[in-house]
């Protein structure tokens, strides 16, 4: 588990492990965990195998939490991690591979936008032998349009910045093999990008395509300004670029300071009547270089802020309650004779 340790994972005989796990972060969508249930449940009987259903709540204010109890009643294969607090989509989705127990694990959102009828096909590519399958957008659908735009710029920023290939209009959206959520489980990195950590991670990879849906229900949940701190996240954490343009915007305005002296030198022995006279040419100026310098140290800061962020060691999330890891998800006659431990998660 990545950083502190304070949850231990239960241990249950491998025999009655789920062969598929599906990770689905859930911040207040009360209005489509039920559908979200309804077409899961008709899906996971075409697939060859058991699957765990693994709900993390992200301190969801509405009634999300009770209704997954509820299905946590009534359904063995649905389990549920709930945060103290709201910590963040994608620390939701490192809890929840932090306590998956499948071969291949699916991670979705709870909104329906990520259609759970592509599943199959997802196994199907992991069945071929690739170890992660993510899902790109070809189309996204009826969302708002100022969204899709700085989505459409970042990603090809990224790709443009990133020192590894991030697969252009993908989310979290994706299969991965039992292998790979190991390894991502064992990055210490408090910053979780996770399809930029996906990507890094190497392993064989594949994609297929799908038109994203609008929501079911509800509301967006990623305002602009999360959007926005996920992407400066994934600039930062994938990228030394950013540093290297203060060094650069630095030197550009050592250049035009240099040409500028040059100039007013020029000016004042060859042609006296000087254009460059008056306060707008300093001000102008002193903007320019308080604008560069500002730049610069907000660049820093935002390196600088990780730093610290890593340093502390604060847990990434607190539990506020957990249900459904310590059973068995295989027919009763098979596990009554084992016993169930838990152990503390290497
Ligand atoms: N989500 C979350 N924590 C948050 C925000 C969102 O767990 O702080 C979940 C949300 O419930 C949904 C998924 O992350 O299942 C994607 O959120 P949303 O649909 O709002 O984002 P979008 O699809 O617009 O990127
Ligand atoms: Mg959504």
């Amino acid at each position: 588990m990545t950083g502190i340790n304070l949850y231990p994972v239960p241990q249950i005989p491998s025999s009655s492990l789920p062969k598929y796990s599906l990770v689905i972060p859930i911040y207040n969508e009360e209005s489509n965990i039920r559908e979200l249930y309804r077409r899961l449940n008709r899906i996971s009987e075409q697939l060859d195998g058991v699957i765990e259903i693994i709900f993390v709540d992200d301190g969801s204010r509405d009634r999300s939490l009770q209704l997954i109890r509820d299905l946590h009643k009534i359904d063995s294969r649905v389990c549920y991690l709930s945060f103290a607090r709201n910590f963040g989509h994608q620390i939701a989705v490192t809890a929840g591979l932090n306590f998956v127990r499948g071969q291949a694990i699916i991670v979705l959102d709870g909104d329906l936008q990520d259609p759970p009828e592509l599943i199959p096909d997802l196994i199907d590519e992991w069945e071929a032998g690739y170890d992660l399958v993510y899902a790109q957008r070809s189309k996204r659908r009826r969302e708002n349009p100022v969204k899709r735009l700085f989505a459409y710029l970042f990603y090809r920023l990224l790709k443009c910045l990133a020192e590894v290939e991030i697969p252009l209009d993908t989310g979290d959206f994706c299969l991965m093999d039992r292998e790979v959520v190991n390894v991502l489980n064992a990055i210490p990195e408090r910053n979780r990008y996770l399809r930029g950590l996906r990507a890094w991670v190497g392993f064989s990879q594949t994609k297929i395509t799908f038109e994203r849906h609008p929501r079911f229900a509800g509301d967006v949940k990623y305002t602009f300004g999360k959007s926005f701190s996920l992407a400066i996240d994934g600039l930062v954490s994938f990228s030394k670029i950013p540093l290297r343009l203060a060094t650069y915007l630095g030197l550009l305005a050592a250049f035009i300071a240099l040409i500028m002296a040059c100039l007013v030198l020029y000016w004042r022995i060859v042609a006296p009547a000087s254009p460059l006279t008056g306060f707008a040419t300093i001000l102008i100026a002193i903007f320019f270089l308080g604008a560069v310098q500002l730049v610069s140290i907000g660049i820093l800061g935002e390196y600088i802020g990780r730093i610290y962020e890593e340093v502390k060691g604060r847990p990434l999330y607190i539990l506020s309650e957990m249900a459904g890891f310590e059973k068995s998800l295989a027919p009763e006659s098979e596990t009554t004779s084992e016993t169930t431990q838990i152990q503390p998660d290497s």
